[in-house]
């Protein structure tokens, strides 16, 4: 393993550097042997071994191209992220990194999150027959909650500085045998590198856009496209875009500042929650990834996030507002007509149910129901 910030190398899978940035694997470019399930298919490149006895059968996803394209002068195409077991792309890491705690002995698995990580861990936590600790915050709804805790977890709500509780619970975690799988871990971002690999199997894409976080799936796709590179697989690399609200922007705001490291953002506020993050775990890398790969930063509103998910609602697509930030960014970026797009919609919209302003429903007398079906108000 390697920092990607100071270069430091290590030979245990360690989570975080000396220095205090991640630590990630090498770049994997050998002579890759390709089969069944985008696991098997891309066999050689994970650094543990797919446990498929643990799979729920996470990953291969559909990429469908959207009408939405058209409107915008682009080849717009939608990787379907909500059609994984727990409806999210977190899924994918997970399936790899409980791959790696099964596979060393670990009898507990945890998380820190408030919404899709803490249901996945939970998911798989079940299926591997482990203890899973979620820890989340103070301010986490019920609603949310319940969809973890039917997994058998042990729920725990912390007070108190929450953008800690990631540091602390490693530290924890290492001391009592709990294998922490945050937002960033790094078998969770190798996890993530599948779904560049199953967008390279269907087509070559001139961009991608990125709902970014904590910043472990655009690592995760980078790395992905990156290896593939290196492996002569494709001969050309996307431009990523990494995505954020504009009410919760450390990464993008460094970034267009020419900042070498992010900031934390004071008083975030967005609708979008998922990727609510004032202090991303792996913001500094981001950075370094968009400068050296061309990428580029976009900020959408919460008006403009609504917007866009009702836009995709219209096409059949149901996905949470952080899902929908990608489609919001296409209109405010200058891309060159007749580009293919993939915006990656990372999660289910039933998983946020209580932000969707209800369409109106119409009343009907059962003797009316003719006149109510030839109006269509
Ligand atoms: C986790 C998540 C993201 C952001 O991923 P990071 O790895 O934290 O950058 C985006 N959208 C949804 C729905 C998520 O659950
Ligand atoms: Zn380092």
């Amino acid at each position: 393993m390697k920092c990607p910030m100071c270069g430091k190398e290590y030979t245990e899978p360690i989570q975080r550097c000396e220095c205090g940035e991640p630590v990630e694997f090498e770049l994997f470019h050998g002579e890759p042997y390709i089969a069944k399930s985008v696991w098997e298919r891309f066999y050689d490149f994970w650094p543990v071994e797919p446990n498929l006895e643990l799979s729920l059968g996470e990953g291969d996803t559909p990429l469908i191209r959207s009408r939405l394209g058209k409107e915008l002068g682009v080849k717009l195409y939608l990787k379907n992220e909500t059609a994984n077991p727990t409806w999210s792309f977190k899924d994918r890491g997970t399936f790899l990194a409980m791959s790696y705690a099964v596979k060393v002995g670990y009898k507990a698995v945890g998380t820190v999150s408030t919404g899709n990580m803490a249901a996945s861990v939970a998911a798989y936590a079940a299926r591997a027959g482990l203890k899973a600790k979620i820890l989340v915050s103070g301010s986490a709804s019920d609603e949310k909650l319940k969809a973890v805790s039917i997994y058998g977890a042990d729920v725990i709500r912390v007070m108190g500085d929450y953008g800690r509780l990631y540091f602390e619970s490693l530290e924890l975690g290492e001391e009592l045998g709990i294998y922490f799988m945050n937002s960033d871990n790094p078998f969770r971002v190798e996890g993530y590198k599948s779904i560049a690999f199953e967008i390279a199997e269907e087509l070559t894409p001139d961009y991608v856009l990125i709902p970014t976080s904590s910043g472990g799936l655009f690592r995760g796709i980078a790395k992905g496209f990156l290896e593939l590179f290196a492996s002569g697989l494709i001969d050309k690399i996307p431009t990523l875009i990494a995505v954020q609200a504009e009410g919760c922007s450390p990464i993008c705001r460094a970034f267009s500042e020419g900042k070498g490291r992010i900031e934390r953002f004071e008083t975030p506020r967005t609708i979008a929650h998922a990727i609510e993050n004032p202090y991303p775990p792996s913001g500094n890398v981001v950075l370094k990834l968009l400068r050296e790969l061309g990428g580029k930063c976009v900020t959408v509103s919460d008006e403009e996030i609504l917007e866009a998910q009702k836009r995709l609602a219209e096409e059949g697509f149901f996905v949470q507002p952080s899902s929908a930030t990608g489609i919001a960014a296409l209109k405010k970026l200058n891309i060159p007509e007749e580009a293919k797009v993939v915006s990656i919609l990372t999660g289910s919209g039933l998983k946020t149910i209580s932000q969707i302003e209800g369409r109106s429903v119409r009343e009907c007398e059962l003797e009316k129901l003719e006149g109510c079906l030839k109006s269509d108000s």
